[in-house]
């Protein structure tokens, strides 16, 4: 295949005509095709069903005595911290079980410290014009919790490997007011990348100006493998621990896209102090989390081998899906240098890359032939990719035919505006 830089304006010019026709019948399909928010589909949550009936209408008791139908239990029932603790790597202790979502434990944990500091700080963070590291392309939702509350924040290249310490080490040494990351570091949102233990080993032990620096280590996907075999991730508390830096790391999880996405449940695991502190907090915020639903959850998956065999299930549906994706996009973007896409072991996302200042008009094409894709810009904090180049691809919910559907149509927008762009030359 011939990398289209090295193709001539009449050829390209000529190509493009015939690519504008392709994508004119596409037009005039009427498609309506999704590929936005990272869901599972509707047969991912039906192997969650059972939930509804794992409890017997007289079952109510969890292994403390607990009635969980009652208030209290603040920090969720023995059992489910077990069980989410084995998740991450936490003991039952250092966990806290709350509500349906993690987003929103990490919302509260970053309100809290604006308002009140975290422990080991100077006070509020809203007083010091704090400032957050976001390693991009990234999550939005934490973007936008970000900016939602004034904390500016700065952009970090993702490289292979996690984020780029070289950029982070310098920017936390040297300014004070930068309080935390925010980290995916598991089959990351979008990329798909697992940190490499020497980037974990790094962010544990790099020296920051804060002594109030927080790592905000959200690993979603932490048990989402698409294939048998899992990459390994260092566990965080651990390293941070024996770094001295115990109170960095604030670790979150959920099982939004193990059971039901917002029917499932999260949890916050760190260190004693930033337990004792949050539990503090928590205290007035709510007389105890729906522990019927730990209950249920716990009963349910038992264990993490239970956890474990439930997500194979979920990947023999999935997987078909991310490998129709990469597949297209070899077989129709392949060699001709205008793209580049990440072919994940795990996650929710495809990670496309096009070239600077197409993204954009790649997801204004698909949009005018029918195919909805996150905004371009939208991995980015404050929605701005500065080279207008990074689109999130999420395959899990729409059905395989659709997703096939859509990727063609996707690499056809890739060509079109690149051959735009090369046309301009
Ligand atoms: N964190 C990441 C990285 C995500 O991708 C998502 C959902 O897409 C969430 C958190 C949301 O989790 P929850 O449903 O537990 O709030």
């Amino acid at each position: 295949m011939t990398e289209l830089r090295q193709v001539s304006q009449s050829e390209l010019a000529q190509l493009h005509t015939q690519l504008t026709v392709q994508y004119s019948d596409y037009k005039a399909r009427n498609l309506k095709l999704d590929m936005t928010r990272g869901k599972p589909a509707a047969n991912q949550l039906d192997l969650a069903n059972d939930l509804n009936v794992v409890l017997a209408a007289n079952e109510y008791t969890a292994q403390d005595g607990t009635d969980v139908r009652n208030y209290g239990g603040l920090d969720g029932l023995p059992e489910i911290r077990a069980l989410l603790g084995e998740v991450i790597g936490a003991s039952p202790s250092s966990v806290i079980v709350g509500g349906n979502s993690s987003l929103q434990i990490m919302h509260d944990t970053i309100v809290r410290a604006l308002l009140h500091g975290v422990p080991g700080g100077s006070g509020p963070w809203l007083a010091q014009k704090s400032k957050f590291l976001c390693p991009v392309p990234g999550y939005d939702r934490h973007f936008a919790i970000c900016q939602h509350h004034g904390i500016e924040m700065i952009n970090v290249p993702m490289n292979a490997e996690g984020p780029d310490l070289g950029v982070i080490e310098p920017l936390v040494a040297g300014d004070s007011s930068i309080k935390g990351i925010w980290c995916v570091p598991k089959y990351s949102n979008p990329t798909g990348i697992t940190y490499s233990n020497a980037v974990v080993e790094r962010l544990s032990r790099m020296q920051t100006a804060a002594p109030d620096f927080r790592i905000f280590w959200d690993n979603a996907y932490v048990v989402h493998d698409l294939y048998d075999s899992t990459s390994p991730l260092l566990n965080i508390l651990e390293t941070c621990k024996q770094t001295g830096n115990e109170n960095r790391p604030l670790v979150f999880v959920s099982t939004s896209k193990i059971s039901f996405a917002g029917g499932g449940i999260a949890a916050m695991a760190s260190s004693p102090v930033n337990v004792a502190d949050a539990k503090k907090h928590l205290s007035f915020q709510t007389i105890g989390p729906d522990k019927l639903n730990q209950l249920r959850h716990s009963r349910f998956f038992r264990n993490l081998a239970g956890i474990k065999v439930h997500m194979q299930k979920h990947a023999s549906i999935i997987r078909p899906k991310f490998e129709a994706v990469v597949s297209i996009f070899e077989r129709e973007l392949g060699g001709l240098g205008i793209s580049r896409w990440t072919n994940p072991r795990g996650g929710y996302f495809v990670s496309l890359d096009t070239e600077p200042g197409c993204a954009s008009q790649v997801v204004k094409y698909a949009d005018e032939a029918g195919v909805k894709l996150t905004a371009a810009g939208a991995t980015f904090p404050y929605g701005k990719d500065p080279d207008d180049c990074n689109i999130r691809i999420a395959p899990t919910l729409p059905p395989l035919e659709q997703v096939e559907l859509a990727m063609q149509i996707v690499a056809l927008c890739v060509k079109l505006a690149s051959i735009e762009r090369l046309l301009k030359r």
